[in-house]
């Protein structure tokens, strides 16, 4: 035997069906030196070794609680994927022409520009639907012809799939595919293209027969998750703090905080949406105060005529148009409603005192995994640099321009999720969809949006008026 190879492999790798951690790898070694015990399967691990490296194929060998196994590195668009192969799965894998295969990168699928054929995975509700079809007596077939001979079918995987998708792992009578044979494929988008064009197409056709909509399953790396026991907690407040809460907060947008709270994490989107929705139902109590005190500080000032036309412009000039309610622009009524409730000093404080954490690393990396800006919580202002300056208020615009360039963060990453339009592409960065990998770099932002919508929901002023 021979050394272990810098390689750690990773949950997400291919259908392992068990713990990585339980498997020590090794670039080489004779499986003759195992036991014996199951000497034909050495022999086809052997035999598949050998494909696998002609093929160039082959990633690692492998042995967990004694027993040895192979590791294939296969294309996945621009990704790869592992296939683990044990004495379980060594016959069916053998059986298959898998050098004629590699894995689609964004489902659980394979595809073959030599058999012309992609086939992927599909999910749907336990309610027996489609598998009632299957079972029923004779089995009717949801599979149809194309003039040109392409044949579209969902059913049970073929025995590729079953091999290279591993899906005698999970109780295979369950599994279901969609296929699509006869297609000619020059490349890897070009079926992914297929799956998610004639797959779906077919699959929207299946809905209304079986009482379900089964669908692809998505498959995508996170290359940043925030671990779950991560999350910035409002800490440093003990039950001191505590007081009977008057006033108390309005009753719907706190449903909506504890509604976006409820939502997983494994819907980004909607999480993010969720809590903007909270910070959103202020805007026009915040737009409508700003708007009030702006009259009443024209209306007050020394030189303010009642019978100067000019005078009694600065009045009209001084009330926005345009924007939702007449009160204008949203990203001025976000930052306005923000200005007005986030207390940004203990913000910039609570960031500051969490620097290495996950959270703020992100939020603050000159790598932003979205193309944001980064944040910048330091004073810009040589203030920090003068200790007796530290005190609020002492006259530097920093908070100013820390509320607007959070605002601004927030308000592009909403835009980027809500105008999804086709062809619509009216911001640089690009849309965020719910199932493209860029939702999942979400995480820090929702809960930078988290902790502003819980300051909102609680600012004094938001509360319920009595
Ligand atoms: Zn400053």
């Amino acid at each position: 035997m021979t050394r272990r190879p810098h390689w750690n492999v990773s949950l997400d790798d291919y259908r392992l069906g068990g713990n990585p951690n339980d498997i020590d790898f090794y670039d080489e070694f004779d499986l003759c030196d195992l036991s014996d015990r199951n000497a034909k399967r050495i022999d086809e691990l052997t035999l598949l070794a050998a494909r696998a490296k002609s093929a160039n194929l082959f990633r690692a060998f492998g042995i967990r609680y004694g027993d040895p196994l192979l590791v294939l590195q296969f294309p996945a668009g621009e990704s790869t994927r592992h296939l683990f192969v044990d004495a379980n799965s060594v016959e069916e894998v053998l059986a298959c022409p898998f050098e004629k295969y590699e894995y689609l990168q964004n489902y659980d699928g394979i595809w073959s520009c030599r058999q012309n054929r992609v086939e992927a995975l599909i999910r749907y509700s336990g309610g027996g639907g489609i598998l009632a079809h299957y079972r029923s007596d004779p089995p009717r077939a949801l599979a149809v012809r194309a003039d040109n001979g392409i044949a579209l079918r969902i059913g049970f995987p073929s025995a590729d799939a079953i091999a290279l998708l591993h899906t005698h792992i999970e109780d295979s009578f369950r599994e279901l595919t969609v296929s699509i044979d006869g297609l000619p494929l020059a490349a890897h988008d070009e079926a992914e293209e297929a799956v998610e064009t004639v797959g779906n197409a077919f699959l929207l056709q299946v809905e209304p027969i079986i009482g379900d909509l089964p669908h692809l399953i998505p498959r995508h790396r996170r290359p940043w998750k925030l671990p779950s026991n991560s999350q910035i907690r409002l800490r440093g407040a003990d039950e001191s703090t505590l007081v009977y809460p008057d006033p108390p907060v309005r009753s719907e947008p706190a449903k909506m905080y504890f509604y976006a709270h409820r939502i997983p994490g494994d819907l980004p989107v909607v999480r993010f949406l969720a809590f903007y929705q909270v910070i959103e139902y202020f805007f026009p109590i915040y737009a409508r105060i700003r708007i009030v005190e702006q009259l009443q500080g024209i209306l007050q000032s020394p030189s303010f005529n009642p019978r100067s036309a000019q005078d009694v412009g600065k009045l009209i000039a001084a009330v926005p148009r345009g924007g939702p309610q007449g009160l204008g622009a949203e990203l001025g009524q976000l930052v306005t409603t923000l200005r007005r409730c986030v207390n940004i000093d203990a913000l910039r404080s609570f960031l500051t005192e969490h620097r290495n954490h996950p959270i703020t690393v992100q939020l603050t990396s000159n790598e932003q995994l979205l193309g944001s800006q980064p944040l910048r919580i330091e004073h810009s202002c040589d203030r920090q640099s003068l200790p007796n300056m530290s005190s609020p208020n002492s006259g530097c615009d920093c908070d100013e321009v820390l509320v607007k360039s959070l605002a601004q963060r927030i308000y592009n990453l909403r835009n980027r999720i809500v105008h999804s339009k086709e062809g619509v592409r009216d911001n640089a960065e690009g849309s965020v969809l719910p199932f493209m990998p860029q939702a999942d770099y979400l995480d820090a932002d929702i809960e930078l949006l988290r902790h502003l919508a819980r300051g909102v929901l609680t600012a004094p002023e938001s509360g319920n008026p009595r």
